[in-house]
């Protein structure tokens, strides 16, 4: 496979971090920046597409074309730079579209905007290198993420940390997502609603591994030949890849490449931080709705227990504090103030075991 040559990729690191230089390591930008995503998407992936992007997506840029470009559409909220042989990607695992609206099964966790830069970005590697022994991820990897998608959210394994299929039992929203222990919102299932912004030819997400999750289709639209156990295969056009499923596996079925298994997750990656107490299943309940940028906008989740009408509204404080309202089904009200670093970790740290993620 070709590799882009280093002045090219230079150039697209350069001119990401010229675009975006306002934004990085700057929470106040940041706040607005994700109101801006959220309140004018469609124009803001017009504006940021990148033009280096798309002559590498294009024009046979190598084998980083696409992992560049399709974290690119995705800009200013998703960032990239390289560190040696490793794409680091900044993020605050908040997506652009709806949130948590038809999960039956919930922990009654909320998304929160979570620390994914600086030391604590997401790492892909530029060169994957395939393993000896590849992993499947029935059963393993069950903590932390496996993937991580274009819009900057991770993608976790299908299984929950107890090893119950998520899609199959209520704890994922109309995205294939939820919320973890530490309020961090993650996918179980591909997000092929990305497709919407990404198109067909890039994939939707990376493995931690370095190598691709394509959509249900080849880029060219035919239907791919020859999966192995992974939901992989190597094609001339792409090399090795995986591609989502729209059953178990979901994405990438086990790792093809190289990766540290380190207490029962791909080591390193970044921690989510929470800053209440993780909570347990709230029988009955069932999320109508949700309003509000988290972090950025007052932001509000309504759901019924059995029927009778609940929310918990919540908003970002100075001091990286939160303050809840909590209404609860039986009427009960009340008010709690949180604190950054008062809370469960997500991914990164070991857990007391038992719950959900
Ligand atoms: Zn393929
Ligand atoms: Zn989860």
């Amino acid at each position: 496979m070709k590799r882009a040559s280093p002045r090219l990729l230079a150039l697209l690191i350069g001119l990401t971090g010229s675009l975006h230089a306002h934004v990085i390591g700057d929470a106040s930008h940041d706040a607005s920046a994700r109101l801006f995503a959220r309140e004018f998407a469609p124009v803001r992936v017009a504006l940021y597409r990148h033009a280096a992007a798309d002559r590498l997506e294009g024009g046979g840029g190598g084998s980083h074309s696409p992992l560049l470009a399709m974290f690119g559409r995705f800009a200013p909220a998703v960032r990239v730079r390289t560190e040696g042989d490793v794409l680091l990607i900044e993020s605050n695992g908040l997506p652009a579209h709806g949130m948590m609206v038809g999960i039956t099964a919930w922990q009654q966790q909320v998304p929160l905007p979570q620390p994914y830069t600086g030391d604590n970005a997401w790492r892909i590697p530029l060169h994957p290198r395939p393993s000896s022994n590849p992993v499947s991820i029935k059963d393993r990897f069950l903590r932390g993420a496996i993937a991580l998608a274009a819009n900057g959210v991770p993608i976790f394994n299908p299984q929950n940390n107890r090893g119950e299929i998520s899609a199959e039992i209520g704890e994922l929203d109309q995205w294939g997502g939820h919320c973890g222990r530490a309020d961090d919102y993650h996918y179980h299932a591909a997000p092929l609603h990305l497709q919407a912004v990404l198109g067909e030819r890039l994939p939707i997400a990376y493995a931690l591994d370095g190598y691709a999750i394509y959509g249900l289709n080849e880029p060219d639209g035919s239907a791919p030949q020859g999966l192995d156990a992974f939901n992989g295969h190597e094609t001339p056009a792409l090399g090795y890849h995986y591609h989502a499923s729209l059953k178990y596996p979901y994405v990438n079925g086990g790792f093809r490449g190289v990766v540290v298994e380190r207490d029962g997750q791909v080591d390193p990656q970044p921690r989510a931080q929470g800053v209440r107490p993780a909570l347990t299943g709230l029988r009955g309940a069932k999320i109508t709705a949700f309003e509000g940028t988290p972090g950025a906008t007052p932001s509000k989740l309504t759901y019924t227990v059995n029927g009778n009408p609940a929310s918990i509204s919540y908003t970002a404080e100075a001091g990286r504090a939160w303050k809840f309202h909590f209404v609860a089904a039986d009427g009960t009200v009340r008010d709690e103030t949180y604190r950054a670093g008062g809370g469960g970790k997500g991914g990164g740290k070991k857990k007391d075991g038992g719950k959900r993620e």
